[in-house]
């Protein structure tokens, strides 16, 4: 029979590496949690008019990569391709604007793109987000990238580097638009089809395509930073400050200008070069348009997408990933049918002390058992036979360091010697 093979593009996380995973998402609900963020929760899918209008359908994500599809009633619903949309819509539907501000929270979840899967590139994956409402000064800028920076520490990454840009506002934006339309119509024939067809209604993605005709003409265009207003001019000379002042060292890099069209403002990313071509392991910046956008009202906002597979690669790269213990605390291993019963209840009497504790539920051999024991990864081996049960001691053995020391069969004297 055909065996039914997973999705291209997805991820099985199995066991084995599920710790590093847990070990990550304890380290971003941590940093999180001292940043004052608090985790919010979306639909896994939306009104696809959400992201049209939210992000933008002349984006890649919304344009080319969603998973779009008719629900029985007719209505168009996508897989969340990206987060800020949907803790958006989330804002205004559950009136959160009208709560405390600064509004700060945050999500570890999973998103949807049909894009070519390759190394660092899935069509589901996972993201640590960030969103900030209610301040449109750069110290909220600055926390954010602060937040990210933190987490890189944290995890003790050393080969992250920041790079920060602005793309302006509504004011300055249609001037740099102008200056960018000039300047890519030149080579209009020479686009890729997907430029050719938005440049005119959006030359500001051009900037971000990944065809080599088009980023090798990106890399001469205007840049934003030559047009910014006063405001934003002024607003970026505070953020690179504050960040100066915290020791945050950054690259100011024109070629930054996120693939979404709700940025405004500041923009930041921070790249990781050692792991290929997808570097990016988190994208961010100000979107103050977004709320009122999509029927809310105007609250500016500031955050990131972190990817996690991304983040994983790049802690293998720096050879960070921790030595996570897996299997049991102890494991219990019966001799005969007696011992069987005594095990069996025993281990249930660990575990409901918070003991991690196995035994025998597959009726093994001693050496079937201990192999398992240590293939599992158990730290410690009580062997328990109608002698030791007679006398109530038995052996128990530390499978690190191989010593054995004898143990009196009651939990509160396991619970003593097998304490860490
Ligand atoms: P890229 O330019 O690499 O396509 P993006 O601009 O599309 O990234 P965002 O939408 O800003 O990315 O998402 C934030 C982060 O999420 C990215 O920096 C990346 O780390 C991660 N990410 C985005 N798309 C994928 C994907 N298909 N697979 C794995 N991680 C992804
Ligand atoms: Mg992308």
């Amino acid at each position: 029979m055909n065996r039914i093979q997973k999705p291209k593009g997805t991820l099985d996380i199995l066991p084995e590496d599920i710790g590093l995973w847990q070990y990550i998402e304890n380290a971003v609900r941590e940093t999180a949690r001292v940043n004052g963020f608090s985790e919010i929760r979306m639909p896994t899918f939306e009104a696809t008019e959400l992201f049209c209008r939210g992000v933008g359908d002349t984006t890649d994500v919304v344009g080319k990569e969603m998973y779009t599809f008719i629900d029985k009633d007719g209505s168009s619903l996508s897989l969340r391709p990206e987060g800020t949309a949907g803790v958006a819509r989330s804002v205004i539907e559950n009136g959160l604007y009208a709560g405390a501000m600064p509004l700060k929270l945050y999500y570890l979840s999973n998103f949807f793109r049909r894009e070519k899967p390759q190394a660092g590139r899935s069509r589901e994956f996972w993201q640590f987000g960030t969103e900030l409402y209610g301040s449109s000064l750069p110290e909220a800028d600055a926390q954010v990238i602060m937040l990210a920076d933190s987490l890189f520490k944290k995890l003790g990454l050393k080969k992250v580097t920041l790079r920060i840009n602005s793309i302006g506002c509504p004011e300055c934006r249609p001037s740099f638009r102008r200056a960018l339309l000039d300047y890519f119509s030149q080579y209009e024939s020479e686009l890729c089809d997907t430029c050719r067809e938005r440049l005119q209604k959006n030359p500001l993605r051009v900037l971000d395509c990944k065809s080599p005709i088009c980023s090798g003409y990106a890399k001469n265009a205007p840049k934003t930073l030559e047009h910014l207003c006063g405001n934003c001019n002024d607003h970026f000379e505070k953020l690179k400050k504050l960040l100066d002042d915290c020791g945050i060292e950054y690259i100011v890099d024109p070629a930054i200008v996120r693939g979404l069209d709700y940025y405004t403002g500041t923009v930041f990313e921070f790249t990781v070069d050692s792991i290929g071509a997808q570097s990016t392991v988190c994208g961010g910046g100000r979107y103050d348009g977004l709320l009122s956008s999509i029927g809310g009202p105007e609250l500016p906002a500031v955050g990131f997408g972190m990817g996690i597979t991304r983040l994983i690669q790049a802690l293998k790269d720096e050879n960070l990933v921790p030595e996570l213990k897996s299997g049991c605390d102890i494991y219990i291993a019966p001799l005969g049918e007696s011992a069987n019963g005594f095990a069996f209840k025993l281990a249930k009497q660990l575990r409901d002390e918070g003991i991690a504790a196995e035994t025998d539920i597959c009726k093994r051999s001693l050496k079937a058992q201990m192999k398992y024991a240590d293939k599992s990864g158990a730290d410690y081996v009580l062997v328990v036979g109608d002698n030791e049960i007679a006398e109530g001691v038995a052996e128990l053995r530390d499978m690190r360091s191989g010593e054995r020391v004898k143990v009196a069969l009651s939990k509160e004297a396991i619970i003593e010697k097998t304490a860490k």
